[in-house]
C-alpha cells in the first residue's frame, strides 16, 4: 500500500484484481451523481463501503486509488478519507464544474 503522498499514476489496464471487483456494474454507487445532497451521499458511500467490506481485491483496490488521486469511492474509502490520509484528487472541484457545465450546455442545446 502506499505510504507517501507522491502522485505514481498506475496504468489501470495492468490492474488484475479489477476483474475481481464486486463492484462491476455499480457505477452508480461509487461515483456521485452530479449535485448530490450530503445525506444522499452517506448513504450511498454506506452501501459501497459494505460492499467493498466482503470484496478481496480491497487492499490493491485502496492503494491503486491513492496512487491515482482517484475520484469516487475505492477499496473502501471516500474521496474524503483519501484525502484526509493526504491523497486528495488531482481535480476534485474544477473537473466536476467543467463536467456539470458541458452537460449543462448540451442540454440547452438539444432543448432549442
Ligand atoms: S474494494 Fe470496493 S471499489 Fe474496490 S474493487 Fe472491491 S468493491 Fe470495487
Amino acid at each position: 500500500m502506499s505510504q507517501t503522498a507522491a502522485n505514481t499514476y498506475v496504468d489501470w489496464q495492468t490492474q488484475s484484481w479489477m476483474s475481481d471487483g464486486l463492484c462491476s456494474g455499480r457505477s452508480d454507487l461509487f461515483f456521485a451523481p452530479f449535485a448530490e445532497r450530503p445525506e444522499a451521499r452517506v448513504r450511498r458511500e454506506s452501501r459501497a463501503k459494505d460492499l467493498c467490506a466482503s470484496c478481496s481485491s480491497s487492499v490493491e483496490c485502496m492503494a491503486y486509488a491513492r496512487d491515482n488521486r482517484e475520484l469516487g469511492f475505492w477499496g473502501g474509502e471516500s474521496e474524503s478519507e483519501r484525502a484526509t490520509a493526504g491523497f486528495a484528487p488531482t481535480t476534485p472541484i474544477i473537473g466536476r464544474r467543467q463536467v456539470a457545465a458541458q452537460r449543462a450546455a448540451a442540454a440547452l442545446a438539444e432543448a432549442s
